[in-house]
């Protein structure tokens, strides 16, 4: 076990465990602290569950592109991984 890190990431939600993920392929000393004692405690485990579409997000904007790409991605990984998801579509 390493004493000495070469990236710390505060917050073990989806976010930091996501980067984590990314840059221990080439750190081998990342570590991931949280306060609380393990991960994903607070918002990433509260959520809809919904795989955004980008329905709600403006025309051409950064975040539109990017949740669509993503979400193409997201339902790739699952398939690729035998993880279990409903298509569904959103109604107002
Ligand atoms: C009600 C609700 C519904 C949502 N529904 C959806 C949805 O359907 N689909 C979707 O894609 N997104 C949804 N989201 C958004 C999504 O859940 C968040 O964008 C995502 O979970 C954020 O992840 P995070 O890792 O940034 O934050 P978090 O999951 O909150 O992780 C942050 C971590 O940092 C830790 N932390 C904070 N401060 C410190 C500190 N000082 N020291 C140490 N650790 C600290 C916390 O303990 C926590 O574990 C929803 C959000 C909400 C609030």
């Amino acid at each position: 076990m390493p004493t000495e890190a070469d990236i710390i990431i505060i917050g073990a939600g989806v976010v930091g465990l996501a980067i984590a993920v990314e840059v221990s392929q080439a750190n081998k000393r990342v570590f991931v602290f949280d306060k609380n004692h393990t991960f994903g405690l607070e918002t990433s485990s509260r959520n809809s569950e919904v795989i955004h579409s980008s329905i709600y997000y403006p025309e051409n904007s950064l975040k539109a592109k990017l949740c669509v790409e993503r979400n193409r991605l997201l339902y790739e990984i699952c398939e690729k991984n035998n993880i279990g998801y409903k298509r569904l579509s959103k109604r107002d």
